[in-house]
């Protein structure tokens, strides 16, 4: 690209970014997800002129609608609770609306817009026909009962399940949105419908769920680590690797890095994170994977029981490691991580968690050219057994275990091919950029197609 050309992108990305920035003011984990995509668009389409005319980047940065709405239940002191919940369908062009619903203390509509907009680039990534959406409440479910988590669930469900259908928006999990909220809703959208449709992913194998799709983020964030690996002639075995969340992207992220022999050394939850030089092995994740999900506990009650560091507080990324995989939340690791990472001797990071990284981190972990895969490449995994699950409701019909996993890796390398042929420069490949370009455009290409919408 010439200066005169590199010049006009970066005055056209400062215009388009204030615009934005107007227009949505107070949502900056939304800037953030947009900023990150447009520095690499919009040089990408300086030449592209019918991209640029039919404003494709303008109308993909707003979402298709907005749902809010109140949700009032009962707790079990018969004390009258009254949340928050919204669903934001960003972007139906290639496929119905799809993605997870987070309860968590706190969401708002910028991290809901941020996880919207990103979910359509990582959709188009998975080769499967899937529009971007993202929902959810500010509800903790941090200490409630079952009951109380139910009435919510049910709650909700009463007001989302007018704007979602097997063809129109299909909604799965996310934080604080595991197997047991995934029944709630789906029962109750099931009762009020009066129809079984696969409408939500996620569900118990009793009830049209899908194999694999529980592991499928974590299995897949680590496949997509092997190709990366590959593409330097390494291999995870024997890699010592840092790994932040205690949830469900945690748990399985860990669980197949064990099973192709990597050394998972640190988990972590809002607490604090534990230390475990020996490293995790089966038995150890089995005990936490039962804390998590089964007793709903805390991360120290590992140390305890398996006498290892508790570091109260704090995030892990100042243990010295060949490999991170961020599968917490947004923005757990700033400049001064990276830096930390980098120094110690990181040579990739995956992204398990949705926008985990701030831009400057990204940016340090490129200019120390490591293998940085971003969330939406890396962590593609999860909807696209979502995808599979979708399939097999449709066909009435359910693929055993080795089917939906070669489906999922098949899909993993897919999305890493993809990254690099859009991603290459000179020996190195930029996987955020690869990751955005190829992701703009199938979207962009079918939104060109219907003309002004
Ligand atoms: P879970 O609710 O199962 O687990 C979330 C984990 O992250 C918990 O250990 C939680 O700790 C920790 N956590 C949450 N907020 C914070 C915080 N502010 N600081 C530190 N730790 C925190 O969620 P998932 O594992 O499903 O999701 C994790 C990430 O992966 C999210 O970014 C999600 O969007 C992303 N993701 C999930 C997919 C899926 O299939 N589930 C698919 C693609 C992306 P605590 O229990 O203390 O709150």
């Amino acid at each position: 690209m010439s200066s005169a050309t590199e010049k006009h992108a970066a005055q056209y990305l400062k215009r388009f970014m204030s615009g934005l920035e107007r227009r949505n003011p107070g949502e900056p984990e939304f800037h953030q997800a947009v900023r990150e995509v447009a520095k690499d668009i919009v040089p990408y389409l300086e030449d592209k002129q019918a991209y640029k005319d039919a404003h494709i980047l303008d109308r993909m940065t707003e979402p298709d609608r907005v749902i809010v709405f109140r949700v009032c239940w009962v707790d079990d002191e018969n004390n009258v609770r009254v949340n928050r919940g919204m669903r934001v369908q960003f972007n139906n062009a290639i496929g119905p609306y799809k993605g997870g619903l987070r309860f968590h203390k706190n969401v708002t509509l910028s991290v809901l817009k941020f996880l919207g907009f990103e979910q359509v680039f990582k959709n188009s990534l998975t080769t499967l026909p899937m529009g971007g959406a993202k929902g959810g409440a500010n509800f903790n479910p941090h200490g409630k009962s079952n009951g109380e988590v139910m009435r919510f669930c049910q709650a909700f469900m009463t007001e989302l399940s007018r704007h979602i259908g097997p063809y129109t928006d299909i909604p799965a999990g996310d934080i604080g949105v595991g197997a047991r909220e995934v029944s709630y809703l789906f029962g109750q959208y099931k009762r009020l419908q009066n129809e079984f449709t696969g409408t939500i992913t996620g569900k118990g194998l009793a009830f049209g769920g899908s194999l694999i799709r529980t592991e499928a983020t974590g299995y897949g964030c680590v496949y997509f680590a092997r190709e990366m690996l590959a593409t330097r002639g390494d291999e995870i075995r024997g890699k010592t690797c840092v790994v932040s969340g205690a949830g469900n992207v945690a748990q399985y992220t860990a669980e197949k890095l064990l099973q192709l022999g990597g050394k998972v050394v640190t988990m972590s939850d809002s607490s604090g994170y534990i230390y475990d030089k020996d490293g995790l092995d089966e038995e150890k994740l089995h005990w936490l994977i039962g804390l998590k999900t089964v007793r709903r506990g805390r991360i120290h009650e590992y140390a305890e029981y398996f006498g290892c560091e508790f570091h109260e507080g704090k995030r892990p990324w100042d243990v010295p490691c060949d490999m991170a995989f961020p599968c917490a939340t947004q923005n757990e690791i700033d400049t001064a991580d990276a830096k930390d990472l980098v120094a110690n001797g990181c040579s990739l990071v995956a992204e398990g968690a949705n926008m985990p990284s701030s831009i400057e981190a990204i940016d340090v972990f490129q200019d120390a050219k490591i293998l940085y895969a971003p969330a939406k490449a890396s962590n593609a995994g999860g909807v696209a057994v979502s995808g599979l699950e979708q399939t097999q409701n449709a066909m009435r019909l359910s693929w055993t275990r080795e089917e939906v996993d070669e489906n999922l890796l098949d899909i993993m390398q897919k999305i890493h091919a993809a990254c690099v042929e859009h991603g290459r420069e000179g020996d190195w490949i930029n996987y955020a950029r690869g990751a955005n370009v190829a992701g703009f455009l199938k979207v962009a290409d079918a939104m060109l197609a219907y003309g002004v919408l």
